[in-house]
């Protein structure tokens, strides 16, 4: 087992078909407990519940920088350690550059980026304490494509900005045996583009994917996986993608 006896936390990881969930059971499969941190509204206690017994769902937003502390007490509490952080919330919002609102913009960087940093703050002082852990951040392809298929370009920039944020955190902690790595997802079957890909323009978008088909949150959750176990021990500011080509 890859996480045997491991503690490993999620950010939105209750929506049952999302990739922070994929991770989540996949991460419990091999052997970790895992926390599951997400907004009331989707019950992440349910969600861990579904894992296991072993496993604990608390709700935290990852835009308040207490909510997330005080999810970090309850852990340490309850598991005394952690291991495996891994920044998952995020949200999306397809809309054009010209029509981006100040409000759209906080919105979108809010989640993704200072979340990440948010949580990743709280979870930091465990970690060091411990001189061990992983961190893997859930960028996208967006950030790298400098457009999303779905996401708006302020999607495209939070998902860029947290791709600086894990290789600078990669950098500062290293010698504290702190590993921060990123993935880059490509298009993946989940809530958040649900019903959202216009039947017109699935055949052009499968047309760019050299593997021929949209990706699955198990496609992701094996590689968060890698990242955050000793098989990949020597990477850190790493990014993966996981877009079935779609880059090359
Ligand atoms: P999802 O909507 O199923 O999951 C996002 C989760 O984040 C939800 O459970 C939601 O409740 C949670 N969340 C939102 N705001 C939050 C907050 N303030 N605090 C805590 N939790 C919050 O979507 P998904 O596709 O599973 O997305 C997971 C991650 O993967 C996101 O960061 C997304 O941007 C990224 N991603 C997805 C794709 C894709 O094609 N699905 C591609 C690239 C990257």
């Amino acid at each position: 087992m890859l996480l045997k006896d491991k503690v490993a936390v999620i950010t939105g990881g209750a929506g049952l078909n999302g990739l922070g969930f994929a991770t989540a059971r996949m991460m419990a499969n091999q052997g970790a407990k895992v926390v599951i941190l997400d907004l009331e509204v989707a019950n992440p206690a349910d969600a861990a519940a579904q894992l296991g017994p072993d496993h604990l769902g608390l709700v935290a937003n990852v835009t308040d920088k207490a909510s997330c502390e005080a999810a970090v007490e309850q852990i340490k509490a309850k598991y005394g350690r952690i291991d495996v952080l891994v920044n998952n919330a995020g949200i999306t919002q397809p809309v054009k550059f010209l029509d981006i609102t100040g409000a759209d913009y906080d919105r979108i960087l809010d989640v993704s980026l200072r979340g990440t940093l948010y949580a990743s703050q709280a979870v930091l002082p465990v970690m060091q304490s411990q001189n061990s852990g992983s961190i893997v951040c859930i960028s996208s392809v967006s950030a790298q494509r400098g457009g999303g298929i779905l996401g708006g370009p302020h999607y495209s920039a939070a998902k860029a900005g947290v791709l600086g944020l894990a290789r600078a955190m990669a950098r500062e902690f290293g010698g504290q045996n702190i590993r921060v790595n990123c993935v880059t997802p490509g298009l993946i079957a989940t809530d958040i583009n649900k019903g959202k890909i216009p039947e017109d323009k699935r055949q052009t978008i499968l047309d760019g994917i050299p593997l021929g088909r949209i990706g699955e949150p198990n496609d992701v959750a094996g590689c968060v996986v890698f990242l955050a176990s000793d098989l990949s021990k020597y990477c850190t500011g790493v990014t993966l993608d996981v877009n079935g080509g779609m880059l090359i």
